[in-house]
């Protein structure tokens, strides 16, 4: 690809000065996804109709239309419901499923001008920190084809980071954006929930499921988040604010800032607890290079406390799954989803629809959620839950309105593991520790490239995460713009 063409931003002045049309972007995109299909990034593909909104877009341009992403290559997570498209969630329940309605993030992209290439594979039902929970098979991480690449989001970070794409949406509910973007060496942003709408978005845990961004830099975050978030009257967790381009502000330094410090006057917190036992020498090595950086720029970095933060993985893995109990409890082979062929009467129908139709992991949340809401042991468990929930976000609101305007840390204690190495489901869901605390809060959240592991994990990534008091994208976005202005570990490509 014309090294003009790296990331969005480029794509899309090339395709304003008219030096690249829509229909060769869209064609060279669709090439690196034919090529690279044993990454297992895509469950649907449609070239035709790529190729012709593309040409739409060229003739549209012509025209003089200027709309912001006007021809620019896109992908869906599965887990957005499209007309044009099936959207199977990454289960066989779903499969081949086509809804009669677009997501109003679909919708949204697509009037912005976004021509979609296809949908991309996830953790069933966005359960999963791996991406090997996909009814249709693993996704493979474009560094290194052995590891995973991160969940539940992989399709979309493998997409982008292997150039099948520019930017791709996603969904975070307990860390699916953050840590695929980590793990493949790319931007995500997981913004305020409510910022986004969920309205055709299927739902895994409703209290928490956010879509979102996997990008290569924050200003191609940014882009893309200003033309899908904003107030949608169809979800009713929908926060009344206005859309908002985020591009605009980015290159201005913050209030007490100069042009050689851009981020002085920021305070940054860092929580002792983000920085004990469990978290890889290899991965916080470089998670302080880049905090280290930020200083350089003049940002100020402080200790703090999250004394509960420990306490996220056991609540986000009982609250979790009992929203998802109640939301999968639709797919019953008769509202919705596969329906069993050999059923005697309703009772095995449902049963056997179920059986079939949901994986392994589907089904372990389904038990754990039924049971922590059953009587007898809700007051235990999940009301238990909920007011830890409480206390976890009571930690972050003190330490953003009292200490600091940011929170940063790592985004998962280890690289990317190897395909298959973490069996045990425990395992993988304490993976999930640093990324797990934004989300109980509801807070805006992003996942920077830092560098690498070492050893002979010199090809797998590393994350740093960012996290901005609610509604905080714009200083969220700004801060990690300056830091990307100020160095090159988002510009490295698993091709170079
Ligand atoms: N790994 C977490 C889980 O399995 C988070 C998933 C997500 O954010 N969708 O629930």
């Amino acid at each position: 690809m014309s090294p003009g063409w790296q990331d969005l931003r480029q794509q899309a002045q090339a395709l304003r000065e008219r030096r690249v049309g829509s229909e060769e972007l869209v064609r060279e995109h669709l090439r690196r996804i034919d090529e690279q299909r044993e990454l297992g990034a895509f469950l649907h593909v449609d070239r035709d109709a790529a190729l012709q909104a593309a040409r739409a877009a060229d003739a549209a341009r012509a025209a003089g239309d200027a709309r912001p992403l006007l021809g620019l290559p896109l992908a869906h997570k599965d887990v957005f419901v499209t007309r044009d498209m099936p959207a199977s969630a990454g289960s066989r329940m779903l499969q081949g499923y086509r809804s009669p309605f677009d997501a109003t993030v679909v919708e949204r992209l697509r009037d912005a001008g976004a021509v979609c290439l296809g949908k991309t594979n996830m953790d069933e039902f966005a359960m999963g920190s791996s991406n090997e929970n996909s009814a249709f098979g693993p996704v493979r991480n474009p560094w290194d084809p052995q590891a995973i690449a991160g969940g539940s989001s992989g399709g979309s970070a493998a997409a982008v980071a292997a150039r099948m794409v520019p930017a791709a949406t996603g969904s975070d509910t307990g860390g699916s954006i953050r840590q695929p973007a980590a793990m493949c060496g790319i931007t995500g942003i997981k913004p305020t929930y409510g910022l986004c709408s969920r309205y055709g978005m299927i739902a895994y845990a409703s209290s928490l499921d956010q879509a979102g961004v996997l990008a290569r830099s924050a200003w191609d975050c940014a882009l893309v988040l200003g033309q899908m978030a904003g107030f949608d009257p169809r979800d009713s967790t929908s926060a009344q604010q206005p859309a908002q381009d985020y591009t605009g502000e980015l290159d201005a330094p913050l209030a007490d800032a100069t042009a050689a410090r851009p981020l002085a006057g920021l305070r940054i917190g860092l929580p002792r607890q983000w920085f004990g036992d469990g978290l890889a020498a290899e991965v916080e090595q470089p998670v302080r290079e880049a905090l280290r950086r930020m200083q350089q720029l003049g940002a100020e970095l402080l200790d703090i406390d999250l004394p509960r933060s420990e306490l996220a993985v056991a609540a986000y893995y009982i609250l979790a799954p009992a929203e998802a109990s109640s939301n999968l409890a639709r797919f019953d082979g008769v509202r919705y989803g596969h329906r069993s062929r050999d059923s005697s009467d309703l009772r095995d129908l449902y049963a056997n629809s179920r059986a079939e139709g949901f994986g392994a992991e589907v089904k372990r949340r389904i038990l754990i959620g039924t049971y922590v809401l059953s009587h007898g042991y809700y007051d235990a468990y999940y009301l238990q839950a909920q007011k830890i929930r409480r206390l976890i976000a009571e930690d972050l609101r003190d330490a953003l309105v009292h200490r600091c305007d940011l929170i940063a840390g790592p985004v998962s204690p280890t690289v990317a593991w190897d395909l298959g190495d973490k069996p045990d489901p425990l395992a993988q869901y304490l993976a999930d520790v640093y990324t797990l605390p934004a989300s109980l809060a509801g807070l805006p959240a992003m996942s920077l490239p830092a560098g690498f592991g070492s050893g002979e994990h010199a090809r797998r990534p590393v994350g740093l995460q960012l996290v901005a008091r609610h509604f905080g994208e714009p200083l969220l976005l700004r801060a990690a713009h300056h830091l990307q202005q100020a160095s090159d570990w988002h510009l490295r490509s698993p091709q170079d």
